[in-house]
Order: structure tokens, then sequence, then C-alpha cells
């Protein structure tokens, strides 16, 4: 076992949730905090242990899935040595459901979709949903828009899409197993110096909408073993309107409010459920 990194003074980026940590060699350390973020903005709120299941559940994934990956190894309980790379700047969204957003465009009409616009039920087969990356607001975004932008070739793009398609259902089954539903997932794409295209980011509760099987009902909004019950609640404080008033007239984020202690307590209890439940293992 490799002694833990010295880790530099400051983080080359400071992400929503990750700080990353340039090592040289081609390398990023990427330190997994307890903060969270809901609707694209850091609240001012920490879940504790969430930077230790995230690290390690994205671990586990890695070493689960057979698709090429940017992991190096695991550092620490909340820090992974990955190779750096060229993003992709699109996240790989493949979802299984109508849920959360896919769910608002199809009932605003803004879409259209063989299904009744029932929400969270299931689609007749996992569809791949792209949006951009950004730092404001991810929006959805059309394969032929990604060709134009010159992000990826035509053969590129159909690549990405049926391996997002793939790791999606794979570990569709694997949560089945362990008593969940993946509603969606959403995964990030780098290239290497010589072109070669690996699955980068991370792979948990934040990548993705965990529904417990046995109290799965369409027609509703679903117990969420993620991030989910942080978002109905912004909601239900009328925070998600406030905000989407801000981002309409072009103001700044407004502050979101203190998450109360026992919604802080029991989403970092279902982060730590979905680790154990998922991985078969002890946090
Ligand atoms: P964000 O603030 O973008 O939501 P995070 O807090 O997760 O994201 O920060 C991680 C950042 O590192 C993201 O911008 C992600 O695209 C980027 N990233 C992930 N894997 C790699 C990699 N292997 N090389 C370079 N950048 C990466």
């Amino acid at each position: 076992m490799q002694e833990p990194l010295e880790v530099p003074s400051t983080p080359s980026k400071r992400g929503k949730v990750k700080d990353v940590y340039e090592l040289g060699d081609g390398q990023l350390l990427f330190v997994f905090t307890d903060r969270v973020s809901a609707y694209d903005v850091v609240l001012p709120s920490v879940i504790p242990r969430k930077g230790e299941v995230l690290c390690k559940l994205a671990a586990f994934w890695f070493g689960y899935l057979k698709t090429p990956h940017h992991m190096v190894r695991l550092d620490n309980s909340n820090r992974m040595v990955v190779r750096k790379l060229k993003m992709v700047p699109v996240e790989c969204v493949v979802r299984g459901y109508l849920y959360g957003s896919l769910h608002d465009r199809l009932v605003k009409g803004e879409i259209s979709l063989p299904v009744e616009p029932v929400l969270a039920s299931k689609l007749p087969e996992p569809i791949f949903d792209p949006t951009t990356k950004s730092d404001v607001k991810d929006e959805p975004i059309t394969i032929e828009q990604i060709e134009n932008e010159g992000w990826l070739d035509p053969e590129q793009i159909e690549a990405l899409k049926e391996t997002s398609i793939n790791i999606y259902n794979t570990m569709s089954l694997r949560a089945e197993g362990a008593g969940f539903i993946l509603a969606d997932l959403k995964l990030e794409f780098g290239f290497d110096e010589e072109g070669n295209i690996f699955l980068a980011d991370s792979i948990g509760p934040d990548e993705f909408r965990l529904w417990p099987k046995d109290q799965y009902a369409p027609g509703k909004i679903q117990e969420s073993y993620d991030k989910q019950p942080i978002r109905d609640w912004l909601a239900k404080m009328g925070y998600k309107k406030t905000l989407d008033e801000a981002r309409r007239a072009g103001q700044p984020t407004p502050r979101p409010p203190d998450l109360p202690p026992d919604l802080v307590a029991e989403t970092s209890r279902r982060y730590v459920v979905a680790y154990e439940r998922l991985t078969g293992l002890k946090l």
C-alpha cells in the first residue's frame, strides 16, 4: 500500500463537489469533498461521509465496468489519482425513466417521446439525452449540435452513445439485484494524448438517480437514494422557483437556504446505504 500523497496547497480546480490537484506526470488528484450541489448550485451545507461514498463507489464502478477508465488508484478513503484527460465538453446522460428535466420538457411540449407524460414511468428503452457541461446550468444539446461544435465526429458520438447506454444497462442490472431502480445516469468521457477515449469523472449518487424498487410506483415523486430529497426540499421551499427566475433575468445566483439537520442526516444515511447495497461492502 502506497503512502497517501502530500496534497498540494491549492487545487487547480475547485469543482462543485471535487477539488482537483495537478500531480504532474499527466495525473490529477481528485479529493471528493462533502459538498453538495443541486440545480448546479453548491449549497451552504455539507453531507457527512458523502466524499468517502462518492470516491469509493466510483472506484467500485470503474473496477466493475468493462470500459477503459481514468482511475489510476485510490489514494485514501476520499482521494483518487486519475489520468489527466482532455474532457469531452458534453455530459452523456442516459435515461430509463421519465423524470426530472426530461419530464418537464415533455410536459412543456419541447420534445416528443412515445410515452404518456406520467412522471417516473419507464421508457420503452433507455435514451441518450446529452447536455452541455456548464458552470451555470447544463442545457440539453442535440447530436447535430455536438457535431457542429466540432467536439466529436459522428463515429465518436455514436460510440459514446452506445458505450453510455451499455454502461447504463450493466449498472441497472447490478442496481436491480441490490433492490434499486437506476432511473438515469450521467457519464463524462475524455481523450488521452493519442486520442483514445476513457470513462472519466466519477460515478455515484451525484451522477444518477437510484430508487428503491419496493416503493416504486409511476405517477408520483419517487423516494430516492441520492440528492433528490435535497432537490425536492429546495423546490418545496421555493428556492428552485427563485433560482429559475433569477437565471431567466440574468441575475446572480440567489443564496440557497441552509439544509435542516434531519435532511442532512437522512441524505448522509442514504448515500451510505446506496454504497453498501450496490457494492455488497461495508463502508
Ligand atoms: P463540476 O464542478 O464540473 O460539476 P466536479 O466537482 O465533479 O465537477 O469537478 C471535477 C472536474 O474535473 C469536472 O469539470 C470534470 O469534467 C473534470 N474531470 C473529470 N475527470 C477528468 C480527467 N480525467 N481529466 C481532466 N479533467 C477531469
